[in-house]
C-alpha cells in the first residue's frame, strides 16, 4: 500500500512538473489581453524624465504625459484602472519586455528594422526628431562645429549613428572618437554641465527636460525623425494586434491628437 502511494505521489509530481515546464504560455510568450483584463493590472515600461511623454513627479508619485495617458486608455478598452508603472532607460525597456516583468513598452521607443527582430512595434503615436542641447557660451551653432568635439549620448539609443549620418550628409566626419556613452541622461547633463562633453544629443522631447539657464537646444538643428511605437514581446502576437487596432483607430478618430495637444506637445516631427 505504500509503495502504491509513493507510486502515486510520483506520478501526480510529474504531471505538475510538467505543466510548470510546457503548460503557461503567458510566462514564454507574455500575456494576452484575457489575461492582463483578469489580472487587473497592465504593467507598462515608461521614461521618468521625458515632460509631455514620461515625467514622474517625484513629490506626489505620479506620472503624467502621452505615454501615461495611453497606458490608461489601453487599461480602459481592457476594463480595468489599474496600471503599474516601470522606470525604463533606453539600456533597460527591450530587456524587460523580454523578462515578462512588463506587458508593453511606452518610453520613446524608436521603432527600428533592427529593433523589429526583436519586439513587436505598433504603428508610430508620435514622430519626433534628434537635437542637440549645448551650453549658450559653446560657440556651437550646427553640426559642422561638432568635428572637433565629444558628444555625449545614451548606450542602447538610436543617436549615435543618426547624427553620423546627418552629419556625413553635411560632409562633416564623426568617428567613434566623437562620442561618449552613458547609461542614463542625468548623466550626460552633468558630464556637459562639468565641460567632460560639448554637446548632448538625443530626441528633442528627450532635452527638453534637461534645459536651463545654461544651455538650449539648437533649434534648427532637427534631424532623423524618430517614430514612437509602443513596443511588445516578440511572440505575443495577441497582444501586439490588440494593441495595433487600438492605435491606428486612435489616430484616425483624433484620439492620439488630442491627447497630444492635452500633454503640451507640438505635433509630430516632419521630415523636409
Ligand atoms: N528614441 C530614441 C531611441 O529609441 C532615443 C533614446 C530613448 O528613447 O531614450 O533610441
Amino acid at each position: 500500500m505504500k509503495k502504491l502511494l509513493a507510486l502515486l505521489l510520483s506520478v501526480t509530481m510529474l504531471f505538475a512538473l510538467a505543466a510548470c515546464g510546457g503548460g503557461d504560455d503567458s510566462a514564454s510568450t507574455g500575456r494576452t489581453p484575457g489575461d492582463i483584463a483578469a489580472d487587473g493590472v497592465l504593467k507598462v515600461g515608461v521614461k521618468t524624465d521625458v515632460p509631455g511623454f514620461g515625467l514622474l513627479d517625484t513629490v506626489d508619485n505620479t506620472y503624467s504625459g502621452i505615454e501615461i495617458d495611453l497606458s490608461y486608455k489601453i487599461a480602459e478598452e481592457l476594463g480595468i484602472d489599474k496600471v503599474e508603472f516601470t522606470p525604463v532607460t533606453a539600456a533597460t525597456r527591450g530587456q524587460l519586455l523580454d523578462s515578462g516583468d512588463i506587458d508593453m513598452v511606452a518610453a520613446t521607443f524608436t521603432i527600428t528594422d533592427e529593433r523589429k527582430q526583436s519586439w513587436n512595434f505598433t504603428t508610430p503615436y508620435y514622430i519626433d526628431a534628434v537635437s542637440l542641447l549645448v551650453k549658450k557660451d559653446s560657440g556651437i551653432e550646427g553640426i559642422a562645429d561638432l568635428a572637433d568635439k565629444v558628444i555625449g549620448v545614451s548606450t542602447g539609443s538610436t543617436s549615435m549613428q543618426a547624427l553620423i549620418a546627418a552629419a556625413a550628409d553635411q560632409e562633416v566626419t564623426l568617428t567613434d572618437d566623437n562620442f561618449s556613452e552613458f547609461a542614463t541622461y542625468p548623466e550626460i547633463k552633468a558630464a556637459l554641465d562639468s565641460g567632460r562633453v560639448d554637446a548632448f544629443c538625443v530626441d528633442g522631447s528627450i532635452l527638453a527636460g534637461y534645459v536651463d539657464d545654461t544651455n538650449h537646444i539648437l533649434e534648427s538643428v532637427r534631424f532623423s525623425p524618430q517614430e514612437y511605437g509602443l513596443a511588445t514581446k516578440k511572440d505575443n502576437t495577441e497582444w501586439a494586434e490588440y494593441l495595433e487596432n487600438l492605435i491606428t483607430g486612435w489616430l484616425e478618430d483624433g484620439t492620439i491628437a488630442q491627447i497630444v495637444a492635452d500633454n503640451g506637445v507640438v505635433a509630430s516631427f516632419e521630415a523636409e
